[in-house]
């Protein structure tokens, strides 16, 4: 093929489950690669200010783009935050288009596939998410748990934190034996009802101290969990790698790290038994693959964060096909009606899990009819072609 040329990029942000940003980038050939990134005011912005290091390149050089917006963007933030979600975002559209030139679906253009499908987990709210304080009985998280295994799936996800029932202060991190046993119980439930039909996470977002980490993680560790995540805070490396060094419990974090810069030292220290990226946020599809051999020199294995629409999670399905020590790709959207209609295609989740075939990209095409529905005010849908 000859030259190809980037004229053009684009994108918009929808309102639905999450909120969405889509990128679409255009070429000279007439082809176009579509992405989608983490949500964050302003990441649209972002996403189109970066149109001018990316004009006049041929979209198929994947790791020279992937290291060009980076360091294009360094100045204004692409260590973390929402410059990097814009980088992930127009990563992904770059491997559909790149994709779609070449024929080739995209996770050959990430070193071809370990795997044919994708495991899926789903992630669980056991009551009412409006009422936060409300205690969710031991048996609502069970009865939830028993439904999802019958719909097919043999992996989910529960928050642990979903009230502060039994927390004496929303704001000192301090768990007291009470509040750990109503976690305990909760975990019991659960795991007692699925028995081995399914593996089962239990998420803390990052709320308690390091005492209370540890106490917690102890307290479980006679029901095996697949992982205990996000159980302190993100930013202090020593107590994360104390509490995983404390506990036969799994220990999961990740979500909040961007790029594989900021997972090197979780990894290389061993504060983790479970590294968590969230793909469209982290860095992209190729910067999310160089992080998994990192972990893989380590024998970490990683799960994707996720919570996208069903393009960005076809994305992170292509990611999990292409690296060896996949664990399961987040599902958030098991009460959305609308999550399925986001792509023209018939839904991505079979079975528990998503099925990769030979389309060319991502396999997967954005519905404009829908996201015109669903776009945020103000905001201008982006061009077919
Ligand atoms: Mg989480």
């Amino acid at each position: 093929m000859t030259a190809v040329e980037i004229t053009d990029v684009q994108a918009t942000h929808v309102h639905a489950d999450w909120t969405w940003t889509f990128v679409r980038i255009y070429t000279d050939a007439g082809v176009t690669g579509t992405g989608e990134s983490y949500w964050g005011p302003g990441v649209g912005d972002v996403i189109e200010g970066c149109e001018r290091l990316l004009v006049g390149e041929d979209p198929r050089d994947l790791d020279y783009l992937r290291h060009r917006l980076f360091e294009g963007t360094s100045a204004t933030g692409s260590l973390a935050g929402k410059t990097v979600s814009a980088i992930s975002g127009l990563d992904i559209a770059l491997h559909d288009l790149a994709g779609k030139l070449t024929d080739q679906p995209a996770y050959r253009l990430l070193g071809g596939k370990y795997r044919d499908s994708a495991r899926v987990y789903v992630d669980c709210h056991a009551g009412d998410q409006g009422e936060y304080d409300d205690v969710y009985s031991p048996e609502a998280y069970a009865d939830t748990a028993e439904a999802v295994v019958e719909a097919g799936f043999d992996a989910l996800k529960f928050d642990l934190d979903a009230t502060k029932r039994y927390e004496r202060d929303a704001h000192n991190r301090h768990l007291n034996a009470e509040a750990i046993d109503y976690k305990r119980r909760l975990v019991e439930a659960v795991t007692d009802r699925v028995g081995l039909d399914a593996d089962v996470a239990f998420d803390c977002h990052w709320n308690y101290s390091g005492d209370s980490a540890r106490r917690l993680a102890t307290a479980i560790e006679a029901y095996d969990v697949w992982w205990l995540e996000d159980v302190v805070p993100p930013e202090n490396l020593q107590v994360q790698r104390e509490v995983t060094r404390s506990t036969s419990t799994t220990i999961c974090a990740g979500e909040n790290r961007y790029r594989t810069h900021g997972i090197r030292d979780l990894i290389e220290q061993q504060a983790i038994d479970v590294i968590q990226p969230d793909m469209p946020k982290f860095g992209g599809m190729r910067e999310t693959v160089r992080a998994a051999h990192l972990a893989d020199d380590y024998y970490i294995p990683m799960s994707l964060h996720n919570v996208s629409s069903p393009l960005g999670t076809m994305a992170g399905a292509h990611v999990a096909a292409s690296i060896p020590n996949f664990l399961a790709l987040e599902w958030h959207a098991r009460d959305d009606p609308h999550w399925d209609d986001f792509i023209v295609e018939d839904p991505i989740i079979v079975d528990g899990e998503i099925p990769l075939g030979d389309a060319p990209g991502l396999g997967v095409t954005l519905d404009l009819d829908v996201v015109d529905t669903f776009k945020a005010p103000g905001e201008t849908l982006i061009d077919p072609e």
